[in-house]
Parts: C-alpha cells; sequence; structure tokens
C-alpha cells in the first residue's frame, strides 16, 4: 500500500477536521511495525489560522458564565465515561500499551477532568474591605488567553488531559500539538468537547513535527505553553517560549528511583517494582527505571525480580493475554538495545536480556523483552541516561546515606520511591528526597488530579506544576481591585499614598 492511499489523521481547527498539509508523517502499529496511517505536518500558515480560531473562541468562552463553562466539562466528563473503551483502542493500535493500560491512563485524564468541573470554587479570589478609611480591595483571576499544549507519545490522552480541561475550565482557549507518534486520540478529544457544547474554536488540534511547535512558541497571539516531553526538548521550548513573552511551564524526562531498605517486604516490593518498571515498556514518565537495594536487601530483590520479569507476558496491546506490549518505533526499540549493549560493555551484570524477542505472528513488531541489569555503577551509561523502555538496572549500597546521595545528585528530580517497614526511614527520605513526587511504599506516585503533578531538578523548567491549584495558577492571570466611592472631594494630594493617611 502506498502511503498516499492511507487515511490522514488531520488537525482539527475551528471546530473540524483539516486534512491539507504539504508534508506528512508515518504512523505506525507497533505490534505489527506496519504503517498504519499518516498525519498532517502543521506549516506556520496552518498555525496561523489555528491561533485565528482560537482567538476568536476565545473571545466567545471567556465571557461565558462559570455555570455555562462547568456544563460543557460535566457534559464532556460523561462522553468519555461512556467511550472510554474506543479513546483506549485508538491509543493502542498507535502506542503499543496494553487495552487495559490504556484504559488507566484515561481514567486519570478523566479524573483532571472531574476536577475541572469545579475550578469556579478555585478561581474566586480574596476580599478586604477598609484597607484605607473607605477604600476596599478585591483580587480576581481571569483567563491568560491562548494556552498551547505540547504533549509526548507516552500518553496520547493522559497528559493533554492534565491541561486542556483546567485550561478551558479557566476561560482560556487552548491549542494542542500531540506526538506524531500517536495523535488520533487527540481528535476525539476535539470531536466529544465540540459534541459537549464547547464553541467552535475554543480546543483546536495542530498535528506535526518541530516546524508547528517552533510556530507556536514564537508566535504572538499564543499566551501560555505547557510542554510535557524529553529534557533537551523541555529546555529549548522553556527557552524559546519565554523570550517571546509567554508563561512556560516544561516538564522534562526523567530516571526515578526507587530505594528499598532491608527491612522492606521483598515480595511486595518486587511486585510493585516490577509493574512500574515494566508497564507500558517502561514508557511512562513515572516508571521505576533505577532500583537502590541498600545493604542485605540486594540478593533476594535481585532474585525476586527475576522471577517477575519471567512472568512477564509480551505481546500485542490489544490482546487479552498480553501483560507488556511493543516499543512505540523501530527507533525507539533499537535505542533500548543499544543501551542494554552498552550496559553489557560497561562491565554491568545482565540478569535478563530481552533483546531478540520474538512473538508469535509479530515478526516484525517493535519488541524487546523486559530486562534487567544487577551492579550498576553510577558512572555507567545506563544509569545516567533516560531509556525509556523495559529496563530496570540495580544499584546496590551498604547504607541509606548513600541511597539518598544517589537520588539526590541525579540530573533528574521527577519522583522517587521508598520501600521500607520503618517509619522513620520514610520520614527521612520524604524530607530529603530532592523529587518533586515521593512514593512511599508506591512505585508510581503520579498525585490525583486534585494534587499537582511535577518534578524538579531536569524534570521541570519553569515554576508551576500541572493541574491542582498550581494549573488554576498557571492557567489564569491576577488581577486586583482597589475601589472607593467617595462622597466628597479630599482634595490633590502629592505624596505617596498609603493606609495611614
Ligand atoms: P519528545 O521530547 O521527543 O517529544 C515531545 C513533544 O515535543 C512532541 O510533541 C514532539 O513532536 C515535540 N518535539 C520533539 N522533538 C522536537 C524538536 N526538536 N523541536 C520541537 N519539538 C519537538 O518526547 P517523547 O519521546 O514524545 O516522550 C517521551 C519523553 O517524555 C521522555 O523523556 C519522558 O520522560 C517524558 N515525559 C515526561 C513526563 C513528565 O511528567 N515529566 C511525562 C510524560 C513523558
Amino acid at each position: 500500500m502506498t502511503t498516499t492511499a492511507l487515511e490522514t489523521v488531520a488537525h482539527w481547527i475551528g471546530g473540524e477536521r483539516v486534512s491539507e498539509a504539504s508534508r506528512h508523517g508515518e504512523v505506525t502499529d507497533p505490534a505489527t511495525g506496519a504503517v498504519a496511517r499518516r498525519v498532517a505536518f502543521a506549516s506556520r500558515a496552518d498555525v496561523d489560522r489555528a491561533v485565528a480560531a482560537a482567538q476568536e473562541g476565545f473571545a466567545t468562552w471567556s465571557e461565558l458564565s462559570l455555570a455555562k463553562r462547568s456544563n460543557v466539562m460535566f457534559k464532556f466528563r460523561e462522553l468519555v465515561v461512556a467511550r472510554a473503551t474506543d479513546m483506549a483502542r485508538v491509543i493502542t493500535a498507535e502506542h503499543g500499551k496494553t487495552l487495559d493500560d490504556a484504559r488507566g491512563e484515561v481514567q486519570r485524564g478523566l479524573e483532571v477532568v472531574e476536577f475541572a468541573c469545579g475550578a469556579s470554587h478555585l478561581l474566586k479570589g480574596e476580599a478586604a474591605e477598609q484597607v484605607g478609611t473607605g477604600v476596599d480591595s478585591h483580587s480576581l483571576r481571569q483567563p491568560v488567553g491562548v494556552s498551547v499544549g505540547i504533549t509526548p507519545f507516552n500518553f496520547p490522552a493522559m497528559v493533554p488531559m492534565w491541561m486542556y480541561p483546567l485550561a478551558l475550565a479557566c476561560g482560556n482557549a487552548f491549542i494542542l500539538k500531540p506526538s506524531e507518534k500517536d495523535p488520533s486520540a487527540s481528535l476525539l478529544m476535539g470531536e466529544w468537547l465540540a459534541e459537549a457544547g464547547l464553541p467552535d474554536g475554543v480546543f483546536n488540534v495542530i498535528q506535526g513535527d518541530r516546524e508547528a511547535v517552533e510556530a507556536l512558541l514564537t508566535h504572538p497571539g499564543v499566551a501560555s505553553v505547557s510542554f510535557v516531553g524529553s529534557t533537551p526538548i523541555a529546555r529549548y521550548v522553556y527557552e524559546t517560549a519565554t523570550a517571546h513573552g509567554k508563561r512556560v511551564q516544561a516538564l522534562g524526562g526523567a530516571k526515578n528511583h526507587a530505594v528499598v531498605m532491608p527491612d522492606a517486604d521483598v515480595d511486595i516490593a518486587a511486585d510493585a517494582i516490577a509493574s512500574a518498571a515494566y508497564g507500558s515498556a517502561g514508557q511512562r514518565c513515572m516508571a521505576i527505571s533505577a532500583v537502590v537495594a541498600v545493604g542485605a536487601a540486594g540478593d533476594a530483590l535481585a532474585e525476586a525480580l527475576e522471577a517477575r520479569v519471567d512472568a512477564v507476558r509480551v505481546g500485542p496491546g490489544a490482546d487479552d493475554g498480553s501483560d507488556m506490549g511493543p516499543l512505540v518505533t523501530g527507533a525507539a526499540r533499537d535505542r533500548v538495545v543499544d543501551a542494554i549493549a552498552a550496559g553489557v560493555g560497561e562491565g554491568a551484570e545482565l540478569r535478563r536480556d530481552g533483546r531478540g524477542l520474538s512473538v508469535d505472528g509479530h515478526d516484525e513488531g517493535f519488541w524487546v523483552g523486559p530486562s534487567l541489569f544487577d551492579r550498576v555503577t553510577p558512572e555507567m551509561s545506563i544509569y545516567r541516561e533516560e531509556i525509556f523502555g523495559p529496563l530496570l538496572i540495580l544499584l546496590r549500597t551498604e547504607t541509606f546515606e548513600e541511597a539518598i546521595t544517589l537520588v539526590n545528585e541525579n540530573e533528574y528530580g521527577n519522583g522517587a520511591a521508598i520501600f521500607t517497614s520503618d517509619g522513620r526511614t520514610a520520614r527521612e527520605f520524604e524530607h530529603r528526597a530532592q523529587a518533586g513526587m515521593i512514593g512511599v511504599n508506591v512505585p508510581i506516585p503520579v498525585p490525583m488530579a486534585y494534587f499537582s503533578f511535577g518534578g524538579w531538578k531536569h524534570s521541570l523548567f519553569g515554576d508551576l506544576h500541572m493541574h491542582g491549584r498550581e494549573g488554576v495558577q498557571f492557567y489564569t492571570r491576577g488581577k486586583v481591585v482597589t475601589e472607593r466611592w467617595p462622597q466628597q472631594r479630599s482634595g490633590a494630594e502629592y505624596g505617596f499614598p498609603t493606609a495611614h493617611r
């Protein structure tokens, strides 16, 4: 089949699909390796069109009452609940993750929609009367305007849903630039939001690559940029968009550590860590990719992890029997295979090797089986680099102090977890670990929607985390009003006004 005969994943601009494009990308089915459809790549002119539609949408939407805005969110919530499996199937077909996992990501995104249904409460300001004699003050929060979201391949539904439900509930218009690797879920979002009553132009989707991103980051009509992806691109997005006067939150990569203390229950820890390391083939920003076993925990943990690895059923995400699907692309698979070779070359002990895995009837799929390295040391590339695949590395330390030093000296600070049965050690870890999200006997501490999500160090550029209160703050600007209603003239005063006059 030639690529021109394939279905084209379109943009969503002003409430309709727009398919014309002079450049395209290929979207593959990771379980078969076949090109399944192509995706339009936006030009600067397409971006101009989307921004114009969003500006028009913003003019109407931002003037609607809070009740009308949250009503749309409530209706959208009902549609997503009813059609979660449809969305999950689209995700599995392009990302490769299991259907169960895809349903889980839709559910976690839905929680932000539910939070956004009640955003009116968080948009209230503060008031104080008599701040001066006969003078009152109150504060407001108003939408920023056109907000942009640029998102990664690994959560094609959930990560956009960290952004647009709150952006919209706060009165903004939104332009989503999803990953070109799995773009189709974004169109369902556009269509379902329209069905829920969102006016045309308030939510738009621009498909594409760096050309679209650059046009968005530098566009004078864009007020804010939310980004989630790898650290080098997060840094570039932050630097470029702030230089163009936008407010930016840019979440980057991760190397999440799990510290396992000798007093931890080894089986509980191994179950949790294996799920977090190999679920979604390790392609989660909250995946545990480095385990630090303290003291006597090491040998028993390594054996317990091996047993979990041996039990993982790798296969197409759409098959009920699969625990883990393929990598998203051939390039992603090759990167993981190369990382394993590098680890072997650097002298780490490869206890389980997922290279060369084949899956019956899916010879061309992008497979790598779950892999496990032991006795990894901090200077090795498999420790320093984010690999983003089903590769777990085990480091060993003598003490808790050495373990927390590893966590804190790592370039990334997205999440970190500890497994222990001792409350004081857990409390010490919580207090000292330099990461934005901490798990205590919990491997993937993805906060609920009413908390905020974000990391430290090179896992976040910008100040505000996503969703929760910080999301509302990001998508609104503050305004303070000071007013008086004088009954008589008091004459001109040229000194600086204070409340004591
Ligand atoms: P990526 O950085 O390659 O792509 C993210 C987005 O940026 C995509 O929309 C892509 O089209 C765009 N992009 C890519 N290269 C670009 C370039 N040169 N110029 C402009 N735009 C560009 O990330 P990915 O591979 O899609 O996703 C995986 C990464 O995302 C991992 O590093 C993972 O840790 C990270 N991630 C982080 C979080 C978090 O919460 N911190 C969550 C999910 C994923």
